[in-house]
């Protein structure tokens, strides 16, 4: 019998070296120590030996039993061990690697001036409409006492889309639409903003380009004077660069207004004392106005004898150019992240 279990002890060393993962461990295990292990038969076998015999081969039983478990325990936990390090090294989490990026987005330039004159004149209480860019000529020139063959029409090279269809050369075709439905509904006061993209041909230089925008705003009703429109222009200008500000008023030509002026500010570089950025003027152009021509209320059905309006255009570009300091107009339309960068904590 003791022959028998050395002979068990030696299969199951020769079973369990071979042993390569859980599966096969617990194979050995039911072959070994299962209800049919063959330990079992031996036990079964000792109740016909005496005393003295069934204490000797019932210890060395036990021995067996206990080597057989531990060993196979031993390998369980190896296994186990093993598998868990597998997984850990599968799911595991770099903390040291660069976290994902999600940039955010900035406004444009142009769109944080258009946003700030917007807030200074609805505070006001000005309307602000956007227009349709593709246009007719008679919204663009005819109404706006810009008849054909007129001359002024040559400041404006202008892009037609047939004979009777053009880009918009100024956002001041909006001023047409909303005299001439002013006039519909018989109404007596309007005061309104229009912005947006305007072409014209000519201007291409680092100034200028061939698409650019503009805000133009107007108010019309009893009594509007040039005093008014001072007052409107220069508050803009102190809000927009300083309140301190300097602003001077320059007889100009425009073709819908009558009469016309150029604003300047002084120099905020130089305090007018002359510098580049002020062609050593001391003074800066910043937009023109007037008071509405007498021909702009005809040609849009209003009677100018009841009514009187101030009217302003505003370049976008150039506004952003002097408050950002940019040079180049071209900077605006290039989608140059690093240029565009620069302005993202600007007016959030
Ligand atoms: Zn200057």
């Amino acid at each position: 019998m003791e022959s028998k279990i050395e002979r068990l002890i030696k299969d199951f060393h020769q079973a369990i070296v071979k042993v390569e993962n859980s599966a096969q461990l617990d194979e050995v295990r039911i072959t070994y120590l299962g209800k049919n292990a063959e330990l079992n038969q031996v036990v079964k076998e000792m109740r016909n030996l005496d005393e003295n015999q069934k204490r000797t081969i019932g210890q060395l039983v036990n021995e067996t039993r206990s080597l057989m478990t531990e060993k196979i325990n031993e390998l369980a936990t190896k296994f186990n061990q093993e598998k868990l390090n597998a997984q850990l090294a599968r799911e595991k989490l770099n903390v040291t690697l660069p976290g994902k990026n999600h940039p955010f987005g900035s406004w444009h330039p142009l769109n944080l001036v258009i946003n700030e004159i917007a807030t200074i004149f609805e505070g006001l209480g000005f309307q602000m409409v956007n227009g349709s860019e593709v246009d007719t000529d008679l919204f663009n020139f005819q109404k706006l006492n810009l008849p054909e063959g007129h001359p002024a029409r040559e400041m404006q090279d202008t892009f037609y889309l047939d004979e009777q269809t053009v880009l918009r050369t100024h956002s001041t075709n909006m001023t047409a639409h909303l005299l001439t439905q002013l006039s519909e509904q018989g109404g007596d006061y309007l005061a309104a903003i229009s912005y947006g993209n305007v072409y014209r041909r000519d201007d291409d230089d680092a100034t200028h380009s061939h698409q650019f925008m503009q805000i133009d705003g107007f108010v019309v009703g009893k009594d509007i004077s040039f005093a008014n429109l001072k007052w409107i222009l220069t508050y803009l200008c102190q809000r927009l660069f300083n309140v301190d500000v300097k602003v001077r008023f320059r007889p100009s030509y425009f073709p819908f207004t009558q009469p016309s002026v150029e604003a300047d500010i002084a120099c905020f570089k130089c305090h007018g004392q002359g510098c580049e950025l002020c062609k050593q003027s001391g003074w800066i152009e910043v937009l023109g106005a007037g008071l509405i021509h007498d021909e702009v209320f005809q040609a849009n059905g209003l009677d100018p004898q009841g009514l009187s309006g101030l009217a302003f255009g505003i370049g976008v570009e150039r506004i952003a150019m002097l408050k950002f300091g940019i040079t180049n107009i071209r900077d605006f339309y290039e989608n140059n992240l690093q240029f565009l960068n620069q302005f993202k904590f600007y007016g959030n």
